[in-house]
């Protein structure tokens, strides 16, 4: 069978492959292309504000900046840019979603998140609960819906059980970065159909959620099909520089509510007066103050890049255009890059699963989960062992990594964990490194040679 990705041509793109690095990190952050950086310097000569000036260097640059909406938009599958708010990152976007929502929770409402998340998804909801609302006198509670801890997969039951006619909110993530599962968000949707909340807007029913962090980055998503209320992901997980994250919200909500930053370029031009604001339309509402406008501009250009590089590396077709991309190339692209993750995932699960010792978390079906796995090793202090991995030239995580209820619930004290995490450049060879590294790691032999870190430094 041909393989989904010329992993080998899409590697030509970056330069960690020529470092020597093996980038196993992904789930934290992916590796830039050549391309985007480059694509920042070039830039630079029409460097301008946006909104914000007559030259024609301006002009072009608030094209350039609107046009990254469009296809930001076209690549969740949003009707358009109304639905796409830009802020620095995931955790940002999810604090919006909370600070507009904040005036619209009613005394005795609650809101339903799962063990499973970040916790830039949790942490926002409780302080909203514990901090921020009792202050104003109103009393709101957040719910936790737990997960199986033999499968890893969230307990719906459960869910169902928490969810009620007060449940403003369901938030869930796509899937999580510490057990891998992906959240059937099907089902998730229709108990929140099925609430029977009244919301301002006159809708029957619980808005959804979903932070989408590790699920836009190597998955198919559209908005509208998974029909979610809100969802948020970030860049930097998917080849773009540090510093953008998307927040979509269906265009009728975020027409509706309070903005979440209040200032400059998100008012109606003219529109200020003593005694009253108009906003702006949609979606310059949502975006208060100068913008990371190179930052939008070349995260935009990073979807582009990325379909290419899974569909035709050698002949990069959308990069550098602002051509609408068809729902059906998105479509093909990102199965492309599921698919080789998975095979990714599942030899990495097939490997680390014949260690002895080892603790693998998670469902091991690796069609239910994304490209990332987190285990221990019986006795081994796991920053030990992504220590021991660096040595060999493997790179991981060890931690909670922000899912640190997922960690508490699994019993693990303390609550960590080590985890290695793929991507479309990643090898099936890269895979087996790093799993002979971890088995020497778990057979007490020394994982490897000189790090990375000693090979960059003797460039
Ligand atoms: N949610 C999930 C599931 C994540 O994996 C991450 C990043 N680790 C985040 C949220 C937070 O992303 P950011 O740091 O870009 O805000």
């Amino acid at each position: 069978m041909r393989d989904p990705v010329d992993v080998q041509a899409v590697r030509r793109h970056f330069a960690f492959p020529t470092l020597g690095r093996i980038a196993t990190n992904n789930a934290a952050s992916t590796q830039p292309p050549r391309e985007l950086v480059a694509l920042y310097q070039s830039l630079a000569p029409g460097y301008e504000n946006v909104h914000r000036g007559q030259s024609s260097a301006s002009q072009e640059m608030t094209a350039l900046f609107e046009e990254s909406y469009d296809t930001i938009a076209r690549f969740v599958g949003a009707s358009g840019r109304d639905g796409i708010a830009l802020y620095r990152n995931t955790t940002e976007a999810i604090n919006a979603v909370m600070y507009s929502l904040l005036t619209e929770f009613r005394e005795g409402d609650n809101v339903v998140t799962t063990t499973m998340e970040h916790n830039s998804n949790y942490v926002p909801w409780y302080a909203m609960c514990r901090e921020i609302l009792p202050r104003l006198g109103r009393r709101v509670d957040y719910r936790l819906a737990r997960f199986d801890p033999h499968t890893g997969e969230l307990d719906l039951d459960h869910l169902a059980s928490l969810i009620d006619a007060r449940t403003k909110l369901v938030c869930c993530t796509g899937a999580s970065n510490f057990l891998g599962t992906r959240t059937p968000l099907r089902a998730v949707r229709a108990l929140a159909d099925a609430s029977g909340y009244l919301q301002p807007t006159g809708e029957r029913r619980s808005y959804l959620l979903v932070d989408a962090a590790q699920l836009v980055p190597g998955s198919f998503v559209d908005v509208r099909a998974l029909d979610v209320d809100y969802l948020a992901f970030s860049f930097h997980k998917m080849l773009a520089p540090f510093g953008v994250g998307v927040l979509y919200g269906k265009p009728h909500l975020l027409a509706a509510a309070l903005p979440f930053l209040y200032g400059g370029d998100m008012i109606a031009e003219g529109r200020v007066f003593p005694d009253r604001v108009d906003y702006n339309r949609l979606p310059w509402k949502y975006a208060a103050g100068t913008p990371n406008i190179l930052g939008a501009v070349v995260s935009a250009q990073a979807l582009r890049l990325l379909l290419d590089l899974a569909l035709s590396p050698d002949r990069p077709a959308y990069f550098g255009t602002a051509e609408p991309i068809e729902r059906s190339t998105v479509r093909a692209g990102m199965n492309r890059v599921s698919t080789w993750n998975r095979q990714l995932t599942g030899r990495a699960l097939d490997g680390l699963g014949a260690i002895d010792g080892i603790t693998i978390y998670g469902p091991r079906d690796p069609a239910r989960r994304t490209s990332l796995v987190a285990f221990n090793l019986a006795g081994r202090d796991p920053v030990g062992v992504a220590e021991a991995l660096n040595r060999a030239g493997i790179e991981s995580r060890a931690g909670c990594h922000c899912a640190t209820l997922a960690h508490h619930a699994l019993g693990l004290t303390p609550p960590a964990s080590c985890r290695l995490s793929f991507y479309l450049y990643n090898t099936p060879d890269e895979v087996d490194q790093a799993v002979a590294a971890v088995a020497a790691v778990a057979a007490g032999r020394p994982a490897g040679l000189d790090g990375p870190r000693e090979r960059v430094a003797a460039r």
